[in-house]
């Protein structure tokens, strides 16, 4: 993993390191080679140390760790753009050349240009009328963000992380897994909701570690 990992700089971590920041865990169960120092509050340089322990915990391979983070920060092909909106009357049966797109794309340096996130980014139509496609009024947008101007309200990715961290972090607290409503509280969330299975499939890999 560390190898492969190496390949990426410093500050492509950065802004996960804000992301990590507020979540406090302790005694993390990574490998001899990986041995935390304890401390309460994760560092931004620790982030690696993180993501190796929860990759440890959840049996995520790092081959599918790799695919997944190419998966997620694959910009969108234009010529996908263009088919979806030249098929629907919302976007008025027209589009962008792939040129054009592409060229957005480019000039955005595949980042959200709101947030700098990589993650699912598309494109926003920054008047809110979807059938001006003037690429003046074309911004790249990541999945989160892209909720937000669409009024969507956080977006599952936000919502699961915050709920998955907790649950993690307090399992390591408590040495047994937590209620839901424990997890709820910690997360800073208003319910569950749609993330029951994701935490039930947490649970699983966790009390096999207790075990
Ligand atoms: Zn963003």
């Amino acid at each position: 993993m560390l190898y492969i990992m190496m390949g990426f700089k410093n500050h492509d971590f950065n802004r996960y390191g804000k992301k990590f920041n507020p979540v406090k865990l302790t005694h993390i169960k990574t490998g001899s080679r990986f041995q935390s120092n304890c401390k309460d509050t994760i560092q931004p340089e620790n982030i690696m140390q993180k993501l190796i322990g929860v990759m440890k915990l959840l049996e995520v391979s790092e081959t599918d760790a790799i695919k997944a983070i190419l998966n997620l920060i694959s910009p969108p092909p234009p010529p996908a753009t263009r088919q979806n909106w030249t098929r629907l009357s919302t976007f008025g049966h027209s589009a962008p050349t792939s040129q054009d797109l592409w060229a957005k794309l480019e000039e955005a340096n595949f980042k959200c240009q709101k947030c700098r996130s990589q993650m699912r980014v598309s494109f926003n139509h920054i008047n809110g009328n979807a059938t001006d496609h003037q690429l003046s009024n074309l911004e790249v947008v990541c999945f989160s963000c892209n909720r937000k101007v669409s009024k969507k309200g956080t977006s599952d990715m936000d919502h699961h992380f915050k709920i998955a961290m907790a649950a993690i972090e307090l399992w390591k607290e408590l040495s047994t897994f937590p209620t839901l409503e424990e997890i709820r509280k910690r997360a800073g969330v208003k319910q569950i909701g749609g993330a029951t299975y994701l935490l039930k499939f947490i649970k699983e890999r966790l009390m096999k570690k207790n075990g």
